[in-house]
């Protein structure tokens, strides 16, 4: 469970665009913080590239469109699952590897930077701009491509949205 947030950023408004795991987690936080929380999503549903469908011509179980797998190492969405209290179901036991570009509905990894896009570049997609805090699996340093990188990303940005506000503040007389 994670430690209750101070709500330092009552009052205050904030705008969240995009619903994905990042936008969601980032408001979850904002408003622990008594931020006065506004999500905007582009598209009809909420949940970005996660993704469950329901076909029962198809299938008895939920069919997962996009993010599904959570791997052990995967600190930030476990811990958000457990917050949640949703139940994790172990599907593997020995591991696996699958070929992204060898997966004919894929044709090549489900994310990746392009081969002129440099590491180095990967801290200053996380950096805020004035008011504006980003983020997003793409801004997680080492987790980019995994819903734990949008997670964290989230959870870095609303600390950042209340580091702006700390900022703010007068300081205390000498
Ligand atoms: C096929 C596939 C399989 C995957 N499998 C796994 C997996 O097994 N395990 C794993 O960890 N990860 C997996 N991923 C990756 C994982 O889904 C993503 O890393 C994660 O969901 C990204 O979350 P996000 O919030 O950063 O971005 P997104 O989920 O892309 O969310 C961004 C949101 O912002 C909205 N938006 C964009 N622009 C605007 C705008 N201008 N105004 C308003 N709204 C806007 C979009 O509509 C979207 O809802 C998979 C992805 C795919 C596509």
């Amino acid at each position: 469970m994670r430690k209750a947030l101070t709500p330092f950023l009552k009052g205050q408004r904030v705008i969240v665009v995009g619903g994905g795991r990042a936008g969601l987690v980032a408001g979850r936080d904002l408003g622990a913080r008594g931020a006065d929380v506004q999500l905007l999503e582009a598209r009809a549903r909420l949940g970005g590239r996660v993704c469950s469908i329901d076909d029962a011509d198809f299938s008895d179980a939920p069919i997962e469109l996009g993010g599904e797998f959570i791997d052990g190492e995967h600190a930030a969405i476990r811990s958000l699952c457990r917050d949640l209290k949703l139940t994790l179901v172990p599907v593997l036991k020995d591991g696996f590897g699958l070929s992204w570009e060898l997966d004919p509905y894929a044709l090549g990894g489900y994310t990746f930077f392009p081969p002129d896009f440099r590491p180095e570049w990967r801290s200053e997609l996380s950096r805020s701009f004035g008011r504006i805090a980003f983020a997003g699996d793409h801004t997680s340093r080492y987790w980019h491509g995994y819903m734990n990188g949008a997670v964290e990303s989230g959870h870095r940005a609303a600390r950042d949205i209340e580091m702006m506000k700390l900022m703010e503040l007068p300081s205390a007389p000498a």
